[in-house]
């Protein structure tokens, strides 16, 4: 959006205020050092009319909920935009006044939590990649009548994308099967760390306990515990609140929102969100349509 855009669009609204004070984010970035958060704070918005909707439309602002939704919705902004944001009058709520020292406090910890070992200890931080390609593959060595793994693809930077089945051995062979996916969205580091519960209960509990036993001899369970790595990565090393995958777009924004690129229904309801579409999931027409064919969609695809 222009700069003319949006100060016609405030002062419709009846407020003036400093346009230098917004700051993108992102243009603190030095190449090699990890993006910072100075000054941004993470609000859910709550627009209660459609000029407060279309203000806050009209500001781009860096979403943090996995949608733009109809109602509250969660962004990250910068003092500047907070400003403005406040002096339009749109309802927010602070949900994280301090984004830089929530991301030092959180490096701190993961860094006296190192490599946990394997026990419950292991399920109080958020793992790296190897971390947790390491604790499949211990899975795996364990139970290899219970879990398999399968490289589905190579992620765009090269790197490899695992699935893990899990099912009973023997029994019915034409059991329903449920597809896992974790970190589409690269920050959401909370999503491998579930599969990774997930699979070990499965996998302890097959043999001991009834419950588990029955659900993996009826069902077969695909996990897929990182299937954006690049974006995973690039999260821990780079830019902690980092969402797409590290597609190069050819000119100069880099990456693709992987859960808006399925050949099936693309985008879904974002489509309605015009201009703010590319934003939010990329280029349109399956971008990532090849790699998609190529890794969990062949997967899946009965051969
Ligand atoms: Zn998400």
């Amino acid at each position: 959006m222009s700069r003319r855009k949006l100060m016609g669009a405030i002062a419709a609204l009846g407020v003036s205020f400093a346009l230098g004070a917004i700051a993108n984010a992102d243009e603190t970035f030095e190449p090699g050092q990890p993006i910072r958060y100075d000054g941004c704070a993470i609000v859910t918005i709550s627009p209660t009319n459609e000029v407060q909707a279309q203000a806050v439309r009209l500001l781009e602002l860096r979403l943090m909920s996995c949608a733009e939704g109809r109602t509250c919705t969660d962004y990250l902004v910068t003092s500047g935009e907070m400003a403005v944001l406040r002096s339009i009058g749109v309802p927010l709520a602070v949900v994280t006044a301090d984004v830089q020292a929530a991301i030092d406090e959180e490096r701190a910890r993961l860094e006296r939590a190192g490599d946990a070992p394997r026990g419950s200890a292991w399920f109080e931080e958020y793992k790296t990649r190897d971390q947790i390609v390491t604790f499949f593959d211990e899975l795996v060595a364990q139970r290899p009548d219970v879990i398999t793994q399968e490289l589905i693809g190579m992620s765009l930077e090269g790197r490899e994308i695992y699935a893990y089945e899990l099912t009973g051995p023997g029994g019915e062979p034409d059991r329903p099967a449920l597809l896992f996916n974790g970190t589409q969205h690269a920050r959401e580091w909370i999503s491998p760390m579930t599969l990774s519960f997930f699979a070990r209960e499965l996998v302890t509990g097959y043999g001991e306990d009834p419950e588990v036993t029955a659900l993996l001899d009826g069902v077969k369970y695909l996990l897929v515990p990182i299937v954006n790595p690049d974006g995973y990565v690039y999260s821990w090393t780079t830019d902690r609140m980092w969402r797409k995958n590290r597609r190069d777009n050819g000119d100069g924004s880099f990456g693709v929102d992987p859960n808006r690129n399925w050949s099936f229904e693309w985008g879904g309801r974002d489509r309605a969100a015009g201009a703010d579409r590319r934003r939010i999931v990329g280029r349109p027409r399956f971008p990532n349509r090849k790699r998609r064919r190529c890794g969990t969609t062949r997967w899946l695809t009965p051969r």
